[in-house]
C-alpha cells in the first residue's frame, strides 16, 4: 500500500508549438518559470518552478479530455478544438477565460479558378473536406447549403487539389499556406484564439491553488486598451 499522501501537484495540460510558446509569456505574469523546452527534451511531463504546478504535453485536440477527466486540472485548447469536442460533451468543461493567444481564423478555402459563390447559389451539394465537422456541419446549415463532409485529420489543402473535395475549412493565420497551394479563401467562419479551460471537479476542490493562475491569466491576456 502506498505510504505518499503528497497532493498531486496542479497539472496543466498543453499543446507543443504556438500554444506553448504563447502561454510561456501567460506563466511569467503568475510569477512561473518553464526552463524546458518540449520540443527540445520530447519529455512529456514539465517541472515547473512552481512545486505545485506541472505541464503535460498532448496533441492539441486531446486537451479537452484530458482536463474533463480530471488528469488534467486546467489546460488551454484553441476554440475550435473545443467546439469539436463539446460537440460529444457538451458542458463537460468550465472555460473561463479567452487568452487571446494562438490567434487566427476558420474560413472555408477552394481552388484558384473555383466559382464558389455559383456553386452554392446553384443548390448543387458541395463536397467539403475538414478536420472541424462540427463547425463546418453548424456554418452550412445555417447558410442552407447542402454539404457533404468528409473528414480529413490533417493536410487538408490537398483535397481540392486532388479531386477529393470542392472546398476544404481550415485555420488561416498568414494566408501562406493557401496561398503555395493555389488555394483561396472564400468565406470566413470565425475568428479563432485560445481559451482556458478548467475540470469542474477541481474548480471546487483545488479553487485556493487555482484562483491564482486564473486571475493573473486574465490580467496577462487581457486586450490592451488603446
Ligand atoms: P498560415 O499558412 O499562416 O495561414 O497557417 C495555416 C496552417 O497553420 C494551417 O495548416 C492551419 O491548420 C495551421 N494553423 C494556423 N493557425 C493555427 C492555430 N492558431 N492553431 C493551430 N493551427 C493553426
Amino acid at each position: 500500500m502506498s505510504t505518499d499522501v503528497r497532493p498531486r501537484p496542479l497539472t496543466m495540460a498543453l499543446s507543443k508549438g504556438r500554444i506553448f510558446e504563447e502561454t510561456l509569456p501567460l506563466l511569467e505574469a503568475a510569477g512561473i518559470q518553464v526552463s524546458e523546452n518540449p520540443e527540445q527534451s520530447r519529455k512529456l511531463i514539465i517541472e515547473t518552478s512552481d512545486p505545485n504546478l506541472r505541464l503535460i504535453i498532448v496533441r492539441a485536440s486531446d486537451v479537452p479530455t484530458y482536463v474533463e477527466y480530471g488528469a488534467a486540472d486546467l489546460g488551454i485548447a484553441g476554440k475550435d478544438v473545443l467546439i469539436e469536442h463539446a460537440a460529444n460533451h457538451p458542458g463537460g468543461l468550465y472555460q473561463p477565460i479567452d487568452l487571446n493567444i494562438a490567434k487566427c481564423r476558420l474560413a472555408v478555402a477552394v481552388k484558384n479558378g473555383f466559382d464558389y459563390a455559383a456553386a452554392v447559389k446553384q443548390g448543387a451539394r458541395l463536397r467539403v473536406a475538414t478536420k472541424y465537422t462540427e463547425a463546418a456541419r453548424a456554418h452550412f446549415a445555417a447558410k442552407g447549403v447542402y454539404v457533404d463532409l468528409i473528414k480529413l485529420y490533417g493536410s487538408m489543402e490537398l483535397a481540392p487539389l486532388v479531386g477529393l473535395a470542392d472546398a476544404i475549412v481550415d485555420l488561416v493565420s498568414t494566408g501562406n499556406t493557401l496561398k503555395a497551394n493555389n488555394l483561396v479563401a472564400v468565406e470566413d467562419i470565425m475568428p479563432i484564439s485560445s481559451r482556458l479551460v478548467v475540470n469542474r471537479a477541481a474548480l471546487k476542490t483545488r479553487q485556493a491553488e487555482l484562483q491564482p493562475i486564473l486571475d493573473a491569466f486574465e490580467r496577462a491576456s487581457r486586450p490592451a486598451v488603446a
